[in-house]
């Protein structure tokens, strides 16, 4: 009797954060997301008006796609999306950063001096 399973050797899922867009395994999730919701609007409390963000929505993804399991992919790019829209241009050279490190980024881009 052949009874020999496949082995599937697989990376742990991770899901990522809808708010600043790192992984995190599957249980640490649900402890980093409140804090780190917090941590956003601790973050944002302490902008200037004009780089204030709307606060991130959590992705509305099917959970559960056509095969019966957890559709963590497309969770994690409808999540990864919802990140990079906190992200701000630089109103210099257009590169997009976070509120905080935009401020630090300003200090040294200088626009390209007109001639
Ligand atoms: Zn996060
Ligand atoms: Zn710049």
């Amino acid at each position: 009797m052949n009874n020999n399973k496949p082995t599937m050797i697989r990376r742990p899922p991770t899901v990522v954060c809808y708010i600043c867009g790192r992984e995190y395994g599957t249980k640490s999730i649900s402890i980093h997301e409140p804090q780190c919701l917090k941590k956003w609007h601790t973050e944002n409390n302490l902008l200037s008006k004009e780089l204030r963000r709307q606060e991130p929505k959590k992705p509305e993804v099917r959970a559960i796609s056509a095969k019966g399991f957890y559709d963590l992919d497309a969770l994690n790019e409808a999540a990864w999306t919802s990140a990079q829209s906190q992200l701000v241009p630089c109103n210099v050279c257009g590169r997009t950063f976070l509120p905080d490190r935009l401020i630090v980024h300003q200090r040294s881009c200088k626009p390209k001096a007109a001639k």
